[in-house]
C-alpha cells in the first residue's frame, strides 16, 4: 500500500512574511494527519532555510524546486544537491515543464538533475508531461515515455526505488482544467507498467503523483484512481485552505 504525497510548489511565489503567513496557517491543520499523508512544501530557493526552520516540529518536509547537475564547481548562480542536503532539503522538484518549456532544460540534463539529486540523498521528484499539441498529435505515451527513459537509461532502475514521479500534463498545469482521472490514470499506469518492465517491486513501491490544476473540489477523484499516488499542487497550494483539504482528502 503506498502512502499518498502531497506536494506544494510555490513556485517563483512567496516572500518572507507570505510563507510565514501561510505556514502558520497551514502547520496546525496539518498536523492531525500526521500518521496517513506526507506533505512537503517546496519554496523558492532563497527562502529554504527560513522555511526550513519554520517547519521544525512540524509534520511538513522540505523541498527545493531545481538543482545543478554537478557535485560542485565554477557555475554562477547555480546550487546542487549536497547545497541542499545540507541546508536540510529532503525533495527536489527535477524537470518540470516551465523549467523544460520556458528555459529550455533538455531530458539529458533532468536525468543529470535527478542522478545528483539520488546520489546525494535527496528524494528526486521526476516530473514528466506532454503538451497540448503533443496529446492533440497522438504522442503523449511516446513523449512521457521518452522523458522517463532519459532518466532509466543514465541512472538505471535502482534508484527509481526512493524517488517520486510527477505526472503533469503541460496543457493542465495553471489552466483550470485538469486532466480527467481517466486520462490522468491511464497515464500512471503506463508509467508504472513502464518501470514494471524493469523491475515489478520498484514499480509497485514508486509513488506516482498527479499534477496539473489539482484543486480542493477535484482532489478527490483523481485520489481515488488505483496509480495516483498523491498530487504535486501549483496555485492551490498558495491557499491555505485550498491545500488543507487537498491533504484531508490524501489522508483519508
Ligand atoms: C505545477 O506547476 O507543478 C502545478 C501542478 O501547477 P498548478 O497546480 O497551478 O496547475
Amino acid at each position: 500500500m503506498r502512502r499518498k504525497l502531497v506536494v506544494a510548489n510555490w513556485k517563483m511565489h512567496g516572500s518572507r512574511s507570505r510563507n510565514r503567513q501561510l505556514l502558520d496557517a497551514i502547520k496546525p491543520a496539518l498536523q492531525s494527519f500526521d500518521d496517513r499523508v506526507d506533505i512537503a512544501v517546496c519554496p523558492a530557493h532563497l527562502h529554504l532555510s527560513e522555511v526550513i526552520s519554520e517547519l521544525a516540529g512540524s509534520n511538513i518536509r522540505p523541498g527545493a524546486q531545481n538543482l545543478f547537475g554537478l557535485a560542485e564547481g565554477a557555475m554562477t548562480g547555480e546550487i546542487s544537491a549536497s547545497m541542499l542536503m545540507d541546508c536540510g532539503a529532503e525533495f527536489v522538484i527535477v524537470g518540470h515543464s516551465e523549467r523544460r518549456g520556458k528555459l529550455g532544460e533538455a531530458d539529458v540534463q533532468v536525468a543529470e538533475k535527478f542522478a545528483a539529486a539520488s546520489e546525494s540523498g535527496l528524494t528526486p521528484i521526476l516530473c514528466v508531461g506532454e503538451t497540448g499539441e503533443e496529446r492533440d498529435a497522438g504522442k503523449t505515451e511516446a513523449v512521457v515515455s521518452r522523458q522517463l527513459d532519459a532518466v532509466t537509461n543514465r541512472v538505471g532502475i535502482n534508484p527509481m526505488r526512493g524517488a517520486v514521479i510527477a505526472y503533469e500534463p503541460v496543457w493542465a498545469i495553471g489552466s483550470g482544467t485538469p486532466a480527467t482521472p481517466a486520462q490522468a490514470q491511464a497515464m500512471h499506469a503506463m508509467l508504472r507498467g513502464r518501470l514494471a518492465r524493469r523491475d515489478g517491486e520498484i514499480a509497485d513501491a514508486v509513488r506516482i503523483l498527479y499534477g496539473g490544476s489539482m484543486n480542493a473540489a477535484n482532489a478527490a477523484e483523481l485520489f481515488a484512481q488505483p496509480d495516483i499516488d498523491g498530487g504535486l499542487v501549483g496555485g492551490a497550494s498558495l491557499k491555505a485552505e485550498e491545500f488543507i483539504t487537498i491533504c484531508a482528502i490524501a489522508s483519508s
